[in-house]
């Protein structure tokens, strides 16, 4: 097949290359057309990009199809061997010329616990938690209740369990499920130190992930980046023998976002 591959204009390879004293290595968290909101670009346009950018490594980590399709803006159960093997083929393609990794992004839910094994046994990696919302012991979903001032609680211990099965290795923007709290409080603080000492605790690395940052510069009105929180986890570092690793995570549903937010990334290491 042949690909049809350019830039967008607005962001010529030359201003691209001016860029390189900024590049990450790494382009972790891309998602693909899979998941129906994000760009219909092939997979090996993101790897050309990727390549453009002088990356050495890309990391695809598409929203998690589960069996019987029962959630919306993610890939089908159908086409989870199709994406598994077209990466495959690309991991063939480009052997020398970048890494290649093939994950899911997905959310904790107690009731799937077989089939997170199933996943982890596929040898898929990362999979990395991604917790958009939460399931309610009796098996119904948090996007349905009518009050969700409380949602940050479900998200936050269902990505504790999560994180205690060991089929995770990775949380995405564990910061985001503080979305919809305005102020930041002290049951917030006590909640995010919970979160932590279990990410410590099963060394697992916690993502800065570039659209919520993206938004936060953007003064958007979705409050998805806490600095609240990484300031907790910078304090919790200071004083462990254990101390968080983190990734910096493009969540790039287009090359476009994936070339935009290189850009945050000089403003996130100055801790704006
Ligand atoms: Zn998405
Ligand atoms: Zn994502």
């Amino acid at each position: 097949m042949k690909l049809n591959y350019k830039f967008n204009a607005k962001h010529p390879v030359s201003m691209l290359q001016s860029k390189r004293d900024i590049i990450m290595k790494h382009i972790f968290h891309v998602h693909t057309y899979r998941c129906k909101h994000g760009s219909n670009e092939s997979d090996e346009e993101f790897i050309k990009a990727a390549l453009s950018l002088g990356a050495e490594k890309i990391t695809f980590t598409e929203h998690c199809p589960f069996p019987e399709n029962p959630f919306n803006n993610r890939m089908e159960i159908e086409q989870l061997s199709e994406y598994i093997e077209s990466l495959k083929n690309l991991q063939i393609k480009y052997q020398g010329q970048i890494q290649i990794e093939t994950g899911l992004e997905v959310e904790f839910l107690p009731s799937m616990i077989n089939y997170y094994q199933y996943l982890y046994e596929l040898n898929l990696h990362p999979l990395i938690i991604g917790q958009h919302f939460f399931q309610h012991p009796d098996g119904t979903f948090s996007f349905d209740d009518k009050d969700k001032s409380d949602e940050y609680i479900g998200c936050c211990n269902a990505m504790i369990e999560g994180m205690k099965t060991g089929y995770f290795s990775i949380v995405a923007h564990p910061d985001r499920f503080f979305r919809r709290c305005k102020k930041w409080t002290q049951e917030l603080t006590d909640i995010s130190n919970k979160l932590i000492a279990t990410a410590s605790q099963y060394n697992i690395i916690l993502e800065k992930n570039l659209s919520s940052y993206e938004k936060h510069i953007e003064k958007s009105h979705h409050i998805f980046w806490r600095k609240e929180f990484w300031d907790l986890v910078e304090l919790y570092n200071q004083t462990t023998s254990n101390p968080i690793k983190t990734i910096i995570g493009f969540d790039a549903h287009s090359t476009e976002h994936m070339i935009k937010r290189m850009e945050y990334i000089e403003l996130l290491n100055q801790k704006k």
